[in-house]
């Protein structure tokens, strides 16, 4: 448990049998739902993206491009956003793929993540890498990485390939 103090009143927090800290004291509720975040399958002619990620956690491993979805935004737009701003892509979501739970490694507050996974194409070949990505580059699937980031990717491509021709 990463949190033991109320962040109101400042009294102790304990595990509730609904996964969430509740105060002992007052009301105050430590929700500990996933986090939403946004992934691309990015194609370009039947080559699939990846980032290399230029931080903790997973530094240096492949990652599929996308991230967190922000306050009042919806998981389409926070894809468009982060391709964006990691790659430079301009893509066109094609359809949604599925909703894959994750876990977000962290020293302090370890945390799971719910991934909203699109299928998106690029009619862009040129790749910037920018943010949070130091690389970013299309591979075909006989040339696909064998190790990538996250617990929740692995489970993505996975059920990926067998529909990747
Ligand atoms: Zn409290």
């Amino acid at each position: 448990m990463a949190y033991r103090f109320c962040s109101i009143c400042g009294s102790k927090l304990k595990n509730r049998k609904d996964g969430n800290l509740g105060c002992v004291r007052c009301d105050f509720v430590n929700y500990r739902n996933p986090r939403p975040t946004a992934t691309g399958l990015v194609l370009y002619k039947n080559k699939l993206l990846l980032t290399k990620r230029a931080s903790n956690p997973f530094k240096g491993w492949w990652d599929f491009p996308g991230g967190f979805v922000d306050q009042r935004e919806t998981a389409e737009k926070a894809l468009i956003r982060e391709l964006k701003e990691e790659t430079g892509l301009k893509i066109k979501i094609k359809k949604f793929f599925g909703t894959y739970n994750g876990t977000y490694p962290s020293k302090f507050d370890p945390f799971s993540t719910l991934n909203l996974v699109f299928v998106a194409e690029s009619s862009q070949k040129k790749l910037e890498a920018n943010d949070d990505v130091s690389a970013s580059e299309w591979f075909a699937k006989k040339d696909f990485p064998k190790k990538i980031a996250f617990d929740s990717n692995q489970k993505i491509i996975k059920d990926f390939l067998k529909i990747w021709k």
